[in-house]
């Protein structure tokens, strides 16, 4: 059995490694490395890929949600929402920029914000709502664009993890992860669906006029050169990662469709176990479908529910099966997060998948043989009943 990798980035490079250097090999020879032809190009084909009318990339991620937020015009001591279960680059740059974070609680099946309990935290200084779409799958975005409406919010949506994903609203209507609030923004961090070879980010967005302001923010606050109209800050994508992600762009779909298939394959083998709860989907689905994107796994998460999560950790190391804990700690427990509005009652379900929850190996490159050990020493180990 090849080795199992929690994220196989050798085994995709394989496959596309003509390709890829070649682009690169260009790159090289034409020494366009920032703002080159590469990264044009690559804005054109996410723009078209994504069905929205302006990609703005930038350096990583987390600048790509700061820069939305400094593009909005938000300004300190107004509040964001976000959810309590995410990653801390969300709630990072809220705090950096001065605004207040204001975390929720999230739903015990998507994992994504509850909006109930974003409803609740709006507060005359509430001035907008950071769904993350974790894991893979949209936060339920018909109702967070509904409470944004009625409190007159903007939406910032954290696409790190769900690019390429569906969200299909209740009368239908079919729309990419990332295109549905005011602004979005993603990460091309290698690991993740759409990874680069290094860092990568950009912001999403169907207003002409955010676009520009953005633009001008992610280039030193510069709409015209050498005149600095407001205060902005330098990230920028390079051509080698733009020609790079050019590559994995045009497979984004066939990637999402072979993380998928592990997934079902996963979800497959614990169904029978009582102890595991595989990945829910939202939007209604009760399985993994073939031919749906409403969820893209970019992590593949179970929720241990008999207490023995870490001791499974343990064991699957003992087994060189990696895993990993998405996240071991709520932000509101975080030291540079804490804040005296927080109390322990408000968050049940995010305290109680910090205990639980774990993620198995997830990547395009994971074969049968690798699933089935994982899977059945998974099983073993969190006592799958004999009759199944
Ligand atoms: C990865 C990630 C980010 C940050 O992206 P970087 O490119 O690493 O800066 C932000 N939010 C979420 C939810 C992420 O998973």
């Amino acid at each position: 059995m090849k080795k199992i990798q929690m994220v196989d980035l050798n085994g995709q490079y394989e496959e596309i490694k003509d390709e890829v250097n070649a682009s690169i090999a260009n790159v090289l020879e034409t020494a366009a490395f920032v703002n080159g032809p590469e990264v044009h190009a690559f804005q054109k084909e996410l723009e078209d890929y994504l069905g929205v009318k302006h990609v703005i990339p930038c350096a990583n991620g987390t600048d790509a949600l700061q820069i939305a937020m400094m593009g909005l015009g938000l300004k300190p001591g107004d509040e964001v929402i976000t959810a309590n279960f995410t990653f801390a680059a969300t709630v990072e740059v809220i705090a950096l920029l001065q605004l207040t974070p204001v975390l929720v609680d999230v739903d015990p099946n998507s994992f994504n914000i509850d909006p109930l309990a974003l409803e609740k935290a709006i507060t005359p200084k509430t001035k907008a709502i950071v769904p993350v779409h974790l894991f893979g799958q949209c936060a339920n975005m018909e109702a967070v664009l509904d409470i944004a409406k009625r409190h007159n919010l903007y939406v910032i949506e954290d696409n790190a993890q769900a690019i390429g994903a569906d969200y299909t609203f209740q009368n239908g209507k079919k729309q990419k992860a990332g295109t549905m609030g005011h602004v979005a923004a993603t990460s091309f961090f290698p690991s993740k669906n759409l990874g680069c070879y290094g860092d990568g980010g950009a912001i999403f967005t169907n207003d002409d006029d955010l676009a520009h302001t953005l633009r001008g923010i992610v280039n030193h606050g510069m709409y015209e050169r050498y005149h600095h109209d407001v205060v902005g800050v330098n990230s920028r994508l390079d051509s080698i990662q733009a020609a790079v992600l050019r590559s994995k762009l045009s497979r984004l779909d066939d990637y999402n469709a072979r993380r998928r298939e592990a997934a079902r394959s996963y979800t497959e083998a614990f169904e029978g176990n009582k102890n595991i709860m595989v990945p829910k989907m939202a939007n209604g689905c009760l399985e993994i479908c073939e031919n749906c994107d409403c969820h893209v796994f970019h992590q593949y998460t179970l929720r241990i529910l008999n207490g023995q999560r870490d001791a499974l950790v343990k064991h699957l190391g003992e087994k060189q099966i990696p895993c990993g804990v998405y996240y071991p700690i709520p932000l509101h427990k975080q030291k540079a997060y804490q804040d005296e509005r927080y109390q322990e009652k408000d968050f049940p379900i995010t305290n109680q998948l910090v205990k639980e929850v774990i993620s198995l190996p997830m990547h395009t490159e994971l074969d049968d043989e690798q699933i089935t050990f994982i899977t059945e020493t998974v099983n073993q180990f969190v006592n799958k009943p004999l009759s199944s």
